[in-house]
């Protein structure tokens, strides 16, 4: 129980994510502390391995979108799946490089 609630403040001050696709909770990569700030997050379905997005356009776009309708946002979170780079450049599988 207290590590959840650790991990809630931690959440709160934006310095852990937690990414619901992979049902785990990850530290925040930029160390500048942005709340509830929308991110967004790259997440390589090869290598697992986890890339936190500047999001200032999206973030703008959700904030407007939202104000037209009255509504606070809380949290947003954009988890994106694809391959990254380092995956991209060494697919074995189809045998050409990126
Ligand atoms: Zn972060
Ligand atoms: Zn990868």
């Amino acid at each position: 129980m207290q590590v959840y609630r650790a991990l809630d403040r931690l959440m709160a001050l934006g310095l852990v994510h937690r990414l619901e696709s992979l049902n785990a909770y990850l530290a925040c990569t930029r160390g500048d502390a942005h709340g509830a700030d929308p991110v967004a997050f790259a997440i390589c379905r090869s290598c697992g391995q986890v890339d936190e997005l500047e999001a200032q356009t999206v973030r703008r776009v959700l904030r407007s979108a939202a104000a037209s309708r009255s509504f606070e946002i809380e949290a947003a979170m954009l988890e994106l799946t694809g391959l990254c780079r380092t995956c991209r450049g060494f697919d074995t599988v189809n045998g050409a490089p990126a």
